[in-house]
């Protein structure tokens, strides 16, 4: 075979390489993530680097809970490669986005799923059988998992394991980057718990229980909320005991979500003696969450500052 052919012929197939997505040895290629939530793109980012291209399905600023499916949402994930859910009915609206994507790869138990909660250990499982038929919107346990950044070394090792699944050729660049985020992480850590440490023990009521495995691993204590159950309103009655307990127990310190009624929280504050903070129950919720880390970092602070003395 002539030389010139041949030449052509390795661009032809080179060419051809790229286009069908495969991973180059430059690692030009980047994969194509979807993540249903702010959180798990920002974990995701910090495992994948400049390897993957990651969109979220829900905005920051949106309760995730609550997400409306609308077509642009299916196109992103017909596009993807991989898919990144809460796996514990966070998103239980993706499913509904996947199905109409018509994506093979991502579908449940499917290679390109990443169950990001797979192998942790679920706060508030249900005793009895609960199901969404009675409204509660945590009937697999908490499903806010990602505001412990004590579990994040377990989530982003599930990462880790589903993008080297989709592209193994980068596994050594996706630990590399992992074994970096975590330093970081590990630092900051540190810090939180020196700051959050004087107030071990103090007790906290919020809204929806977004805050159940932050407030846990930083040694305060979940004391109610003012929903009756996840995602079911107050009744009166609920409020009055709610209102009562913080008096008997001093509650102080009231946590509220900004898409949640933040002057209910108020009055209720007002009438037991406690104060309000808005906390970051997502990254992006607030603006000065800008980020995995900053949106940590705006809890622990907003939590130190709203238990200390006056
Ligand atoms: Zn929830």
């Amino acid at each position: 075979m002539p030389a010139c052919v041949r030449s052509l012929l390795v661009t032809v197939v080179g060419a051809a390489a790229v286009l069908l997505g495969g991973a180059t040895a430059e690692g030009a290629e980047r994969l194509r993530v979807v993540t249903t939530t702010t959180d798990l793109k920002a974990l995701t980012e910090a495992v994948g680097g400049d390897r993957v291209e990651v969109d979220a399905l829900a905005r920051g600023t949106q309760n995730p809970h609550d997400v409306e499916v609308r077509p642009s949402l299916m196109v992103k994930v017909r596009r993807a490669d991989v898919l990144v859910v809460n796996g514990l009915e966070l998103d239980q609206w993706a499913e509904v986005v996947v199905q109409g994507a018509n994506n093979p790869k991502l579908g449940p138990g499917a290679p390109g799923r990443i169950d990001a909660s797979a192998g942790l250990l679920v706060l508030d499982v249900p005793k009895g059988r609960v199901d969404r038929s009675m409204g509660d919107v945590h009937p697999m346990g908490n499903p806010h998992y990602t505001l412990d950044p004590g579990l994040a070394p377990a989530i982003t090792a599930n990462l880790l394991e589903g993008l080297a699944r989709a592209a193994p050729a980068h596994r050594a660049a996706f630990e590399r980057q992992r074994e970096a985020f975590l330093g970081r992480l590990e630092e900051a850590m540190a810090r939180w718990t020196t700051t959050l440490a004087p107030f071990n023990g103090a007790k906290v009521v919020q809204y929806h229980p977004d805050f159940v495995y932050l407030l846990t691993r930083f040694g305060l204590v979940n004391a109610g909320t003012i929903e009756d159950r996840p995602g079911i309103p107050p009744t009166p009655a609920h409020l009055a005991r709610l209102i009562q307990a913080m008096k008997d127990q001093q509650v102080r310190l009231v946590v509220v979500e900004p898409w949640s009624d933040v002057k209910l929280a108020e009055r209720i504050a007002r009438d037991a003696g406690a104060r309000v903070r808005v906390l970051a129950p997502t990254v992006g919720a607030l603006k000065e969450a800008d980020g995995y880390l900053a949106m940590l970092e705006h809890n622990v602070r907003a939590l130190a500052e709203g238990l200390r003395q006056p």
